[in-house]
């Protein structure tokens, strides 16, 4: 079955899973042995080595050897370093929807301007903070067809919201975009598909499995059915400010794609525009204190015990 080429479906087929979403924020945080992120990540042992293992083979994840001694340690590569802004966008949504003791120890202090900030996510040319609905969509030079293969893996009957630690950040939104299905919904719902024949048309997916994601994303309050016809009844799946909310995490993804996740050198399959300025997207994340773009090594966390 293919499907339209999209940097956001290629992105997450490589890190979309729960898993691996959990275990790389886990990474970032600077936990990195099997250990460790058994713990962190409430995964069982064969699901972890698993994920971690899927996570080596597309180069997200390096292992470790450590000289005498058989406990490896996993290490972030150029390619997953770049999911920064995306871990950052993550935090920043799940701080804005969802409290949590956790989340609102979190302490993020950049260390050029040496202030307490927050990040946030900005156009670069015009430095204006990025809604949804002030972007258009064009092909690129890479809009071509993907073949969606069905993935083999070993399946987990433990639920993020279940198994996560207390101290998981970002739970509630890899337990809402964790889902291969569920992030590929949003995701068209950003470029105006919000019917169920529209969804069912974009995506190789099975009609009760559709119904089943859309219910689901209506209860957590990502989408608001509204009525367009009566009989028989009809819904259109319109998003809702959290939804909305999601954009900059989906966005920094779709970035993220564009650079690392395609294979053949096509070019971007879709070309971006920001509507405020007419000119080509570029999300940046910045820092709220000081304005200037946030790097990962510049950037130190205080987390909450
Ligand atoms: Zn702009
Ligand atoms: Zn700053």
């Amino acid at each position: 079955m293919s499907t339209r080429a999209s940097s956001i479906n290629r992105a997450l087929d490589q890190i979309g899973d729960k898993w691996c979403l959990l275990i790389m924020q886990e990474i970032f945080l600077g936990i990195n042995s099997f250990n460790e992120m058994l713990e962190a990540t409430g995964a069982s042992r064969g699901v972890l080595s698993d994920r971690l293992k899927w996570l080596e083979t597309v180069a997200c994840l390096e292992k470790e050897l450590a000289t005498g001694s058989r406990r490896s340690r996993y290490h972030l590569t150029e390619k997953s370093r770049d999911l920064y802004a995306n871990a950052l966008m993550a935090l920043a949504w799940e701080r804005t929807y969802f409290h949590s003791p956790s989340l609102e120890a979190t302490r993020l202090i950049h260390s050029n301007c040496g202030e307490r900030c927050w990040p946030q996510m900005q156009c670069k040319a015009c430095h204006q903070q990025i809604e949804a609905s002030d972007v258009s969509y064009k092909p690129g030079p890479g809009a071509t067809e993907d073949l969606r293969l069905k993935k083999v893996r070993r399946r987990s009957s433990i639920s993020v919201m279940d198994a996560a630690s207390a101290k998981t950040l970002n739970k509630n939104l890899i337990h809402i975009v964790g889902d291969r299905w569920t992030a590929n919904i949003i995701a068209l719902a950003y470029h105006g598909f919000n019917r169920f024949d529209q969804f069912n048309q974009e995506l190789p997916v099975a009609t009760n499995i559709l119904s089943d994601r859309l219910k689901f994303l209506v209860d957590e309050g990502i989408f608001i059915p509204v009525a367009y016809q009566h009989k028989p009844p009809r819904y259109e799946y319109q998003l809702s400010p959290k939804g909305e909310g999601l954009y900059p995490w989906f966005l920094s993804l779709l970035q993220w794609g564009d650079k690392w996740c395609d294979p053949q050198r096509r070019g971007r399959p879709m070309r971006l525009r920001h509507k405020l300025c007419h000119r080509a997207l570029v999300g940046q994340v910045i820092c709220s204190a000081c304005g200037e773009p946030l790097k990962a090594q510049e950037v130190s966390y205080q987390l909450a015990q």
